[in-house]
């Protein structure tokens, strides 16, 4: 959870038609598709079942859109598994794997595919949009601009922007999935297509079989890699420390996060529910630099130690082993997100950066206009070919769907501001 300007989109006009869209939206779609498989001899009988059968989604990746994608999926009827490398990994969040910022954009969407979902997520997490958000001058601490999320969202009747552990998000969202069809230790390494199915390869060897596999792996995407050939990421001449502190200051009652700003510095603080604070230090030098274990504080202190008292107060309460340093990357923007029955969501279709607040967010967007065109070509797939109408739902999904422009707004508008990446 970092960010910066994130907010200026969660109610961009674009995007709140959108979200009542999905809010009046019911599902009506069939959720099955014809078998082209099917017993030709059978269907003339009038045993018209043997002809149908669930849609098959495969997913590689179980994190926050993998997740989502899922749970979409299952509630829309399909046939879902989803194939995660390592459910408990240590991500770059650190080791007690952060809290992450949920803004009205993606609150409303999740509430479109699961109201219970939100609701556990509102109970667990804590609400940040409606206190005082902004940006401040890292030395003085006085305020540049301060950004009003509480009023628009109420105006738009959107959930109120919060922050969540992602361990507690990933445990609601893998209890509403069902344990059943998360395939925890499955590393997806390759895949193969026929005209008719597509199969996923995981390293040890099994492979299954699906109508549309998605790559929700990531930016390190192996799924992207196989689509469009290996590209180093680029590193974005940051790397960002972060740490979680028990010390909850005075203004937290008033004050939801606040990002200080330098010269090729700058330190992100929130308030994360829990009597917890997380911050992010960022700072502009190359990659590879690595402190020894009990240094970070050390080389903080010389980075930060002449900011205002919040941000020097936030550090020296945080004990050395909750702070972990990562490098952060970045990928170019692509424009087309698959072929044929394979398509990539979330980070691996469109890193974001961290101080965009918005890579989860956008993730969890993603996730309902994918699911929305496969209800669609599920619905059509009545009359014609499955393979055609799936490959031409994700065209529509990445090509015409709303997500490709947004996701290519927050970011050129970003980059036009000199931001940096994600890792
Ligand atoms: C420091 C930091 C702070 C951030 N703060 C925020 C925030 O506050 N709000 C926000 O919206 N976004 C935030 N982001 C961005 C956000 O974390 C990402 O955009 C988001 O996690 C992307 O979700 P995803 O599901 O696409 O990818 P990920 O969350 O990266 O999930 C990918 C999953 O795929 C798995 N995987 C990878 N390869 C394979 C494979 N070969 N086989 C099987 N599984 C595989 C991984 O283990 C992982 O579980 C932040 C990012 C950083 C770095």
């Amino acid at each position: 959870m970092a960010f910066v300007q994130g907010h200026c989109f969660s109610n961009h006009s674009l995007y709140s038609a959108k979200t009542f869209d999905f809010r009046a939206r019911k599902s009506s779609f069939k959720n099955g598709i014809r078998c082209e498989h099917g017993d030709s001899a059978e269907f003339e009988k009038g045993l018209e079942t043997k002809k149908w059968r669930k849609l098959r989604i495969l997913i590689a990746g179980g994190g926050v859109g993998g997740l989502v994608l899922a749970l979409a999926a299952k509630k829309s009827g399909f046939d879902v598994k989803v194939f995660e490398k390592n459910l408990s990994a240590v991500r770059g969040e650190g080791r007690h794997r952060g809290p992450i910022q949920l803004q009205s954009n993606a609150l409303a969407v999740l509430e479109a595919i699961d109201k219970d979902v939100v609701n556990k997520i509102i109970e667990a997490g804590c609400v940040t949009g409606d206190r005082t958000n902004g940006l401040a001058d890292g030395l003085s601490g006085n305020w540049f601009i301060k950004f009003d999320l509480l009023t628009p969202a109420v105006k738009s009747g959107l959930p109120v922007t919060q922050v969540v552990c992602r361990m507690t998000l990933q445990n609601i969202l893998v209890n509403a999935v069902g344990v059943d069809i998360v395939y925890n230790k499955s590393n997806v390494v390759d895949f193969k297509e026929d005209s008719d199915k597509v199969t996923v390869i995981l390293d040890d060897g099994r492979q299954y079989e699906g109508d549309i596999l998605v790559g929700a792996d990531g930016i390190w995407s192996k799924v992207r890699a196989r689509l469009f050939g290996w590209k180093e990421a680029q590193y974005t001449n940051y790397t960002c420390y972060s740490g979680l502190t028990e010390f909850v200051p005075a203004y937290n009652s008033t004050v939801g996060y606040r990002v200080f700003l330098g010269y090729s510095q700058y330190f992100v603080a929130s308030d994360v529910g829990a009597g917890k604070m997380q911050w992010y230090a960022f700072h502009r030098e190359p990659p590879g630099n690595t402190d020894p274990p009990s240094g970070k504080k050390k080389r903080l202190f010389e980075l930060f130690g002449g900011w205002c008292p919040e941000v020097v107060t936030l550090i020296s309460e945080t004990p050395e082993p909750m702070i972990f340093r990562r490098d952060i990357y970045d990928r170019d923007m692509i424009y087309t997100w698959g072929r044929g029955c394979v398509t990539l969501l979330g980070d691996a279709a469109h890193a974001m950066q961290p101080n965009l607040g918005q890579g989860g967010c956008m993730a969890i967007e993603d996730c309902y206009q994918l699911i929305l065109e496969l209800e669609k070509a599920a619905e059509r797939s009545c009359n014609g070919g499955v393979s055609n109408e799936i490959a031409l739902a994700l065209k529509r999904y990445h090509l015409i769907g709303i997500n490709l422009v947004r996701a290519g707004v927050i970011r050129d508008k970003h980059l036009a501001k000199g931001g940096q990446g994600q890792g």
